[in-house]
This record gives C-alpha cells, sequence and structure tokens, in this order.
C-alpha cells in the first residue's frame, strides 16, 4: 500500500507533527507513523517517570499547539496538578499530556484521516523519487509514502574520547546511554560516579541517582566544567527584553552588545529571551565561517545560558555540591582503565594541565546530544550512501531547505521528503526545543495537507 503520508520516529517530533495532521490532513488521506519505541511520543525526554526530572521551560510555554499557549496548563489543571504557567512541570506528566492530546484527536473517527501505527524501525530506503518513498522495516514489511517525515532525533553524543583509550575490560563499568534508566538498578549505594559531561543529562542523572538511593561521590568531569544557569524563581522573572541588533552583524557585534545592556542594568535572562524569537533569522544570516566559530567558541556558553535549569532543580543541586557529594572538575579526559574495584580515570586539569587520575565504579556518559550529522542513524547514514541526503555544511544533522524539505545530493529537494527538529539544526539552529519544534512540526503537516488538498 502506498501511504500518502509516513511519519518515522517515535519521539516528541513524531507526536508533534501527527497531532497536527490528524488535525489538517483531508479526512481521504492515509499516513502510516512508524515507530520502534513502545511508549509512543515520549522519545528520550519524556518517558522519564521521576518526580525529580522536570520541563526546563515554563509550561505556559509547552502547549503542543502554537496558537494556543495555554493548552499544557489547561491540562495540568484539569488534572490537579500545581503546576502554574511559570512553573516547572514533570516531563512525566508532560509525556502523558502530549499522549491524552493524541488520543482525542484519534477518537474523533468520523472527521479524521485514517492512521496506522506501526511498532518498527525503518532500516533502509530502497526507493526516492517524484512517485513516493520506500522504506524497509525491521518487521520485514516493506512502507511506502507519498510524503515522509524524518522525526528520528539525533541520538546521544559519543564519549569524548577514542576506543583505543579505553580498556575492553572497562566497558562494562560504562553506561553510554544513560537514558534507559534501568542502568540505575546496577548501581551500589556508595559507588563511586563519574559523570563525563556538566549539562542538563548530567543534573537529571544525579537527581535521578539521588532518588535511587545512592549516596555516594558523584564527580562530574568536563571540558569547561560549567553548569546550567538557573532561571529566575517564579515572580521574580524579567519578561523578554529586545537585544541590540543595530550594530550585531556577527556574534561578537551581538555579544559587545548583551554586555553593555547587562553593564547597564539589563537582566541577561530576559535577553536571551528575547533574542529566542529572532534565533533562527539571525543564524540564517550568519555565513558559514561565523556559524562555525560560534560552535567552537560560544557553543557551551550559549547553553548554559539558554537552556536553563528550574531554581528549584538547581537549589537542589547547589545543596549536593555544598555538602561535598558532587564535585564539578573542568579538564580533558584522557583514558579509561581497569583496575581492581572498578575504573581508573585520567584526565588533564583545564587550568594548571596537571594529569590527574581518580578510580570510580561507573563511569556515566551525559555528554548530551550528538551533534554529528547522521552518525548515529543506520538509516540516514544508508540514505546518504545513495546520495539521497547530504549533511549539512556544519556537520550537524541534515541539509534541509527554509521549508524543511530534505535536499538530495544533487542540493535539489526531495519530492515529498522532509525532516524536523534537531536534525535541521544546521538550517533553522534553534530548533531543539518544543516551542520550536512545534512551529515546525505544524509547518510541515500544513504544507503536505495543501499538497493532497490540491
Ligand atoms: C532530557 C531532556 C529534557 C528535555 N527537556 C525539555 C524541556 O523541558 N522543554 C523543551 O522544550 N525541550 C526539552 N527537551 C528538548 C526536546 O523536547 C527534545 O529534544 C525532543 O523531545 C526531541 O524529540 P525527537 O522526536 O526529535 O527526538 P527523540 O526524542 O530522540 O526521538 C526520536 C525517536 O525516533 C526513533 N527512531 C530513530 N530512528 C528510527 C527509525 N529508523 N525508525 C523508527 N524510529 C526511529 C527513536 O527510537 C526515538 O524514539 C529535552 C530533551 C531532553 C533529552
Amino acid at each position: 500500500m502506498l501511504y500518502d503520508v509516513a511519519v518515522v520516529g517515535s519521539g516528541f517530533s513524531a507526536i508533534a507533527v501527527t497531532i497536527h495532521l490528524l488535525r489538517l490532513l483531508p479526512r481521504s488521506a492515509s499516513t502510516a507513523v512508524v515507530g520502534d519505541d513502545p511508549g509512543f511520543g515520549r522519545g528520550t525526554a519524556y518517558r522519564t517517570e521521576f518526580y525529580v526530572h522536570r520541563l526546563n521551560v515554563p509550561a505556559g510555554r509547552m502547549s503542543v499547539f502554537p496558537e494556543q499557549p495555554d493548552d499544557f496548563v489547561r491540562w495540568l489543571e484539569e488534572h490537579q496538578r500545581q503546576t502554574s504557567a511559570d512553573g516547572f512541570a514533570t516531563r512525566g506528566d508532560y509525556g502523558l499530556y502530549l499522549r491524552d492530546r493524541l488520543a482525542s484527536l484519534l477518537r474523533d473517527e468520523d472527521r479524521r484521516a485514517s492512521f496506522d501505527f506501526i511498532k518498527a524501525k525503518a532500516t533502509n530506503c530502497i526507493q526516492c523519487s517524484d512517485t513516493g518513498v520506500v522504506f524497509h522495516l525491521d518487521n520485514g514489511a516493506r512502507l511506502g509514502a507519498r510524503n515522509v517525515v524524518l522525526c528520528l532525533g539525533v541520538g546521544n553524543a559519543d564519549l569524548p574520547l577514542e576506543r583505543g583509550k579505553i580498556d575492553a575490560g572497562a566497558e562494562k563499568r560504562i553506561i553510554r546511554n544513560p537514558w534507559r534508566l534501568s542502568w540505575l538498578s546496577k548501581v551500589g549505594g556508595g559507588d563511586r560516579i563519574c559523570i563525563l559531561g556538566s549539562g542538563l543529562t548530567m543534573i537529571d542523572q544525579v537527581l535521578a541517582l539521588r532518588v535511587h538511593g545512592h549516596r555516594g561521590l558523584i564527580r562530574v568531569l568536563s571540558r569547561r566544567g560549567l553548569l546550567p544557569r538557573p532561571h529566575a524563581p517564579a515572580g521574580e522573572r524579567s519578561p523578554p527584553i529586545e537585544p541590540e541588533l543595530a550594530r550585531s552583524r556577527d556574534i561578537s557585534g551581538l555579544l559587545a552588545g548583551f554586555r553593555r545592556q547587562v553593564g547597564g542594568g539589563v537582566d541577561w535572562r530576559g535577553l536571551m529571551d528575547g533574542l529566542r524569537p529572532i534565533t533562527q533569522r539571525l543564524w540564517q544570516s550568519l555565513t558559514q565561517d561565523q556559524r562555525a566559530r560560534f560552535l567552537r567558541h560560544g557553543l557551551a556558553w550559549w547553553n548554559v545560558h539558554r537552556h536553563r535549569i528550574a531554581a528549584e532543580v538547581a537549589l537542589r543541586f547547589d545543596a549536593l555540591r555544598k555538602d561535598g557529594i558532587v564535585a564539578v572538575h573542568a579538564g580533558f579526559l584522557e583514558a579509561i582503565e581497569e583496575d581492581a574495584r572498578g575504573v581508573s580515570v585520567s584526565d588533564r586539569e583545564r587550568q594548571s594541565g596537571r594529569h590527574l587520575s581518580f578510580n570510580a565504579d561507573w563511569i556515566v556518559n551525559c555528554t548530551g546530544m550528538e551533534r554529528a550529522g547522521v552518525a548515529h542513524s543506520p538509516l540516514l547514514k544508508q540514505m546518504q550512501r545513495q546520495g539521497l541526503i547530504t549533511k549539512d555544511a556544519l556537520g550537524l544533522g541534515l541539509s534541509v531547505d527554509g521549508d524543511s524539505r530534505v535536499l538530495g545530493g544533487t542540493g535539489e529537494p526531495q519530492p515529498g521528503l522532509y525532516a524536523v527538529s534537531a536534525l535541521t539544526a544546521g538550517q533553522f539552529w534553534e530548533i531543539t526545543a518544543v516551542p520550536d519544534i512545534r512551529v515546525q512540526a505544524q509547518t510541515v503537516a500544513s504544507a503536505i495537507a495543501t499538497t493532497l488538498l490540491e
């Protein structure tokens, strides 16, 4: 069967695109949603059930419908949750909200198009032409569709160390993907933990370890040792403030403008929030060189100011640092070797250049999102080999045009093939959080619906 649309993936992007297709497609259209995750829609971010895992965006900005910004807040009220529009709900609740909204749209069978949900992984693409795209699935079936939306996420970054510098015997002590939270059940209460990476993933894992009864030392090692900044407490938040962009045709100019404004007493968080609606445009106005420079020198700073944590999460984490339970180091990982009890970790301290080493029972990879184009996905690698897709110039993800249409080897859009979310960061940059992905999901769904109505 040739479907009108196939959505490939099973995280937030896939559920957001599906929800918008349900509202926009004509009744005659057929859609297949192909994903390998049993908790469809939750993906890496929203499958957690730990109450300490909070959203890092206030509830008032997390609706899946851009034109109904209070939809998630209404859901929280209906379900007697105590979170207000400027509070931070649990990520588990957000996953439930998405599934509720999907379920109520699916119930309206008289008005909606047909949707088949197929639990499988798309393994390779065997045709991509004007007549449609055909995939092999890992259940042995073939799936064809006139329009395809790739919602594959970007995967987990690898350890910042070549394989040759990791003892084979140490591998069993390394948690490469901490998002499968089952790893926590292997950890003893007093085990020594080394977390690589000091961003949001690290904070999540520290809090999960504590809830799980871990009471030992947690060492955090990252290149710069920078920690995510907190949101201001509710009631003390500045509204978004427009940044001075007049003379800022590049990142240095923008930063200079920021410093001037902050020096003049303007709240930096308000400025970051004021930048948000124009970030995509600003990114697109930069040359490839300027973008590359930003990634080399500014990314770590951008991440900690832009992707902030709830104030109450920050308080909990700070208390653990003050009590000596969590120690944060800035340094470069050099080797991981097996030792009698666990592993020995060697690093070079950032400030002094000294070589240090310490022992741990577990190494947890919290280096975050992969930003290596298509490396995480066998499907995308195969499509790249066939010339059906290309990596963007900076290697962040796929080359897409301004309408999220995937560009093939010749640089032309592949008919009916779209990508959403962080895979499209080369074109949009600011496309990793719900407020941006929901707009992209709606735009793509609307473009597809328009072609089917013609
Ligand atoms: C821990 C965490 C917390 C976050 N918190 C927030 C927040 O508070 N607010 C906010 O706005 N944003 C937040 N984000 C960012 C954002 O919401 C997510 O990055 C978003 O969920 C991305 O979803 P995705 O579907 O693109 O990717 P993923 O969640 O990675 O999902 C991709 C899915 O596709 C499936 N898949 C991959 N390949 C195939 C294939 N070949 N065939 C079929 N299926 C396949 C995978 O199994 C996976 O389930 C958070 C992100 C993380 C990781």
